[in-house]
Formats: structure tokens, C-alpha cells, sequence
């Protein structure tokens, strides 16, 4: 029971990455406020996830329905010890085939998301003088991607926040890492084609796509008393890619 009396809000946790996160926290004692934008995927969780997992519908790239949703989650359960900003997407071209509009979508949800949900979340934080928040980076904001720029720029800029929060929250107590996993199966990696995975496979020292468990397991080292020293780090979770 490592997180046990925590009380941990992750975004995106209606699906993949997110839930698998919410349903590690929750064996291991957490009451999870439990945000996505898509309400009907966070009703069905529930009843798989049970009663430590409370629904809220909160789509992270509005600013003002962030600050409402947030501020009644503290309302409703008296505290945030753990932010885990998982909700991402993606909208994948070449740079010239990249439309404006695609650029701005993946931006306001993966960037300014995590802008937004921290800024609320933290003030509860810094109250209380301690707190750990952990951002969904990747290996690809890393490193590159062929297609990803909007993704990529995304994921680089979440780095840079995290780097940026470590130093400015410390002072309070406050804990801040990303994860950058590799390639892992979820319901966003389903679209890409085979031949595009078996490729990722064959570049894998670990020879396989990630689960999503074996990225919660890292969260909740991250978000657990472990995890004590460690702040500002970005800890690459993908079997070896980038080795
Ligand atoms: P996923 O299965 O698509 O889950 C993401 C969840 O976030 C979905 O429930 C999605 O809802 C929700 N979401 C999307 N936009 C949102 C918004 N504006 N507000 C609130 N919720 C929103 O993706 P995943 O693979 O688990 O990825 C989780 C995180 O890990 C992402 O940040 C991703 O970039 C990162 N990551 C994933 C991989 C990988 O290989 N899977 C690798 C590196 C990093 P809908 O389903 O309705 O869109």
C-alpha cells in the first residue's frame, strides 16, 4: 500500500496509459480523481476500477473548465498529493501535409494541458508543502520523430515545464519528473501499422512493444516516498530504444 490516504488526479485516465496508472494507484491505496474528456470511457472504467475511482469530465486544454473541475475535485476530497498529466494525442504528418489547425490541437492538449492542470492543481500544493506531479513525455520529444512534429514539440516542451517546475516547486516540497516511455500498447498506438511496430520491435533491445502497467509501475515509483530524492528527471521507459 504505497500510496495509501494519497490522493492522486490523473488526466487521460479513462484509457491506455492513464487507466492502467489509475488502477496501480488504486491497489496501492490512492483515491484517484479520475479526468478525461471522454465521460462515457471514465463510466465503464468505474465499474472495472470501483469506488476509489471518481469520475470527472474535464477536457485539459480549457483553461476555465480545468480551474472549475480542479477546484471541485479539492473541494470534494481535500487535497491533490499526486498529478500525473497523462492526456495526450496525436496527429501525425509530414511538416509541409501538417495543417495549422492539427499543429494547434496536439499543442493545447499535450502542452498548454499540462500548463493548465498544473497551474490549478499546484496553488493546493504549495499550501500544503508537498506534492509530486509527474508529466507523460517521450522518448520521441527526446529525440525526434519522422511525422511528429506537432507531437514532438509537444512532448520536448513538456520536458522543458518539468526541468522548469523542479526547480520552482522544490522550495515547497514538491516533486517533479516526466516518464518518456518507448512504444507501448494502448488504444493510441492501435492505429499504427504493423510493419511500423514490427520495425519498432526489431529496433527494441527488449524486442517487444511496452504494456501500459509497465509504465504505471513507473509512475508509481515516481509518485511514491521511493522516489524521495529524485526531481526534474525524465526517465525513459522503452525496452532500450534509444540506447
Ligand atoms: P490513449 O490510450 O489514447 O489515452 C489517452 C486518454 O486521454 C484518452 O482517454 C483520451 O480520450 C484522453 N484525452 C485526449 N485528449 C484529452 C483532453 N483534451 N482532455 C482530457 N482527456 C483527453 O493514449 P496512451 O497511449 O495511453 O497515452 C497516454 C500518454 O502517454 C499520452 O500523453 C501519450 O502521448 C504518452 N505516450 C504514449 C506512448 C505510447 O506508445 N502509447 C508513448 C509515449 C508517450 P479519447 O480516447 O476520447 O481521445
Amino acid at each position: 500500500m504505497r500510496l495509501k490516504d494519497k490522493i492522486a488526479l490523473i488526466t487521460g485516465a479513462a484509457s491506455g496509459i492513464g487507466l492502467a496508472t489509475a488502477k496501480r494507484f488504486v491497489e496501492e491505496g490512492a483515491i484517484v480523481a479520475a479526468c478525461d474528456y471522454n465521460e462515457e470511457a471514465l463510466k465503464v472504467a468505474k465499474k472495472e476500477v470501483g469506488d476509489s475511482y471518481r469520475i470527472y469530465k474535464m477536457d485539459v486544454s480549457k483553461h476555465d473548465e480545468v480551474k472549475e473541475i480542479v477546484n471541485k475535485i479539492v473541494d470534494d476530497l481535500k487535497k491533490i498529493d499526486i498529478l500525473v498529466n497523462n492526456a495526450g494525442i496525436t496527429k501525425d504528418n509530414f511538416l509541409v501535409k501538417m495543417p495549422e489547425n492539427d499543429f494547434d490541437a496536439v499543442i493545447s492538449v499535450n502542452l498548454k494541458g499540462v500548463y493548465n492542470v498544473t497551474q490549478v492543481v499546484v496553488e493546493n500544493m504549495m499550501e500544503r508543502k508537498r506534492g509530486v506531479i509527474l508529466n507523460a513525455s517521450s522518448v520521441v520529444g527526446v529525440y525526434g520523430n519522422i511525422g511528429q512534429t506537432n507531437y514532438v514539440a509537444s512532448k520536448a516542451g513538456v520536458i522543458g515545464m518539468t526541468k522548469t517546475w523542479a526547480k520552482e516547486f522544490a522550495r515547497y516540497g514538491i516533486r517533479v519528473n516526466a516518464v518518456a516511455p518507448g512504444f507501448v500498447k494502448t488504444p493510441m498506438t492501435a492505429k499504427v501499422p504493423q510493419k511500423v511496430i514490427d520495425y519498432m520491435n526489431s529496433k527494441t533491445p527488449l524486442g517487444r512493444m511496452g504494456e501500459a502497467v509497465e509504465i504505471a509501475n513507473t509512475y508509481l515509483f515516481l509518485a511514491s516516498d521511493e522516489a524521495s530524492f529524485i526531481t526534474g528527471q525524465v526517465l525513459g521507459v522503452d525496452g532500450g530504444l534509444v540506447i
